[in-house]
């Protein structure tokens, strides 16, 4: 059985949106696949030891997804806190950002325990677990000291930064060390390993051979899989899109207007500021486009408990605000501000109805809004992804125009050189990333994962610390915990 875990699964409700990268990344995969795709209900409660922690399990196509309550004394510690205010922010290179209160990597801890806790319940002797992403650096450590042997991956979706600014974050050294119980660990791209490999090279001094690590437990492999997407399937909705009521809406309001559309949660990694900035440049410098453009930005409102998140949200509304102010008039809004998700049916058909896809984040590990407008576009007519560099999409997606979101004044000739760019330019351009997008994509991803992680490598299972867990429930016991919930 091979297990999943990510610190939330997708809603899969028919229709309704599904904002993040990773869950919707992975429900394809898991639809095929057959695996079990464990993660947060998104739900707290004051759990016991010796509580069940299985709330819902539900079948999704060949696979399993099954969410549990985390603990309510420590989850504000762990989400909001150590996670996403101070690890996201220094994954993004914002070092000046991020803080950590005292008791929250307790708490980061304490929910990683608890997580391996939960996972050791389902493991049988041929499991295969792999974790993603940064809410559990620490998880597979956790399952080695409840002795379990078996293979375990980990994914990390978004960069790694360079050794200087992970030197920020007290714990680097630990969490970093933890890591060494992975059998694989895999980045995005090569530069993101290389910067982990860094650490573990100069700071840490782990004897190795290429990208291969010899840790406490075993070998620990680095390599680069850099996510991809449905392509068929989403390029698919995009040519059903023109049912879609909003999409319709959508493209009626143009009265041949041209389209820019951006979709982002709203995070500071975005750069969604710097883009406004830009568009606002572009009126500036070309009068005659006024009337003639209209920008879509869907900003769905995204970690609203934390301050910053906050004080972004209200940031970007003043500055679209005033944008549209100062450009707007009585039969056009330049900005279409909507702060409320769709479902990415509805956005293939935005994307494919958009002359540009606008896509500036400040640092992003991969960046699916990208790769999603590419797949969207009609091949008859495709638009073209201004993309920023630091996108970990800007690799694969070479054949974009890319750019520097820095530089305003550098997005804004990139925007106006994709307004003006001829049919046999956007198509050529179209054409390379297509190629690169269909080469790989999200079941040739998650397979590849998978096959290198099951890979036979020498390991030696043996815990650091004796353990102190509890053993792991035998097998007839972990069946009518399944049974209990069909
Ligand atoms: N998304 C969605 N509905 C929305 C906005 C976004 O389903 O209203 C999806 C979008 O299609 C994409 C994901 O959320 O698959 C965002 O992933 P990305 O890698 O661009 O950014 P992240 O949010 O993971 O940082």
């Amino acid at each position: 059985m091979d297990i999943v875990v990510s610190n939330r699964v997708a809603r899969v409700t028919p229709g309704g949106p599904m904002v993040g990268g990773l869950a919707a990344a992975l429900l394809p995969a898991v639809e095929k696949s057959g695996v079990v795709w464990l993660g947060s209900s998104g739900n707290t409660r004051h759990i016991e030891p010796g509580d069940n922690p299985l709330v819902e399990v539900a079948g999704y196509g060949c696979g399993t997804i099954a969410r549990v309550d985390l603990p309510e004394q420590h989850y504000g510690g762990y989400y909001e806190g150590y996670a996403n205010s101070c690890l996201w922010p220094l994954l993004h290179a914002r070092a000046d950002i991020a803080h950590a209160r005292a008791g929250d990597y307790a708490s980061y801890c304490a929910v990683n325990a608890y997580m391996a806790r939960t996972l050791a319940g389902f493991a049988a002797p041929e499991s295969t677990f792999w974790i993603h992403d940064y809410h559990f650096l620490p998880l597979g450590r956790e399952l080695r000291r409840l002795g379990v042997g078996e293979k375990i991956g980990f994914f990390l979706h978004t960069p790694w930064p360079e050794r200087r600014v992970m030197a920020h974050l007290a714990q680097h050294r630990e969490l970093t060390e933890a890591m060494l119980a992975y059998d694989l660990i895999g980045f995005q791209t090569d530069r993101d390993r290389d910067n982990f490999a860094a650490i573990l090279r100069s700071v840490l001094h782990v004897p190795c051979e290429g990208h291969s690590f010899e840790g406490p437990y075993g070998t620990c492999r680095l390599a680069t899989f850099p996510i991809g997407i449905d392509t068929d399937g989403f390029a698919d909705s995009a040519l059903k899109a023109a049912g879609d009521s909003d999409v319709h809406r959508l493209r009626a309001s143009l009265s041949g207007a041209k389209l820019i559309v951006g979709v982002d949660r709203i995070d500071y990694s975005k750069g969604l500021g710097e883009r406004l900035q830009a568009f606002d440049h572009l009126l500036d410098r070309y009068p005659k486009l006024k009337g003639r453009l209209s920008y879509l930005q869907v900003g769905v409102p995204s970690r609203s408990n934390i301050a910053s998140y906050r004080a972004l949200q209200q940031q970007l509304a003043a500055q679209v605000g005033d944008l549209n102010g100062r450009h707007g008039d009585i039969d056009w809004t330049p900005v279409r501000y909507l702060n409320k998700g769709f479902c990415q049916a509805t956005l293939a058909g935005f994307y494919r109805a958009a002359a540009i896809g606008l896509v500036t984040p400040l640092k992003d590990g991969m960046n699916l809004v990208a790769t999603e407008y590419v797949a969207a576009q009609n091949p008859a007519d495709p638009g073209v992804l201004v993309l920023s560099k630091y996108a970990g999409a800007a690799q694969e997606l070479d054949a974009a125009l890319l750019v520097d979101p820095q530089d305003v004044e550098g997005m804004t000739r990139g925007i106006a050189q994709g307004l003006a760019m001829s049919f046999e330019e956007r198509r050529a351009r179209w054409q390379l990333m297509m190629d690169a997008l269909l080469r790989n994509s999200i079941h040739a991803w998650f397979a590849g994962f998978m096959q290198a992680l099951k890979t036979p490598a020498h390991r030696n299972v043996v815990p650091l610390q004796p353990t102190k867990a509890p053993p792991l429930r035998p097998a007839a016991a972990r069946d009518a915990a399944w049974a209990a919930h069909p």
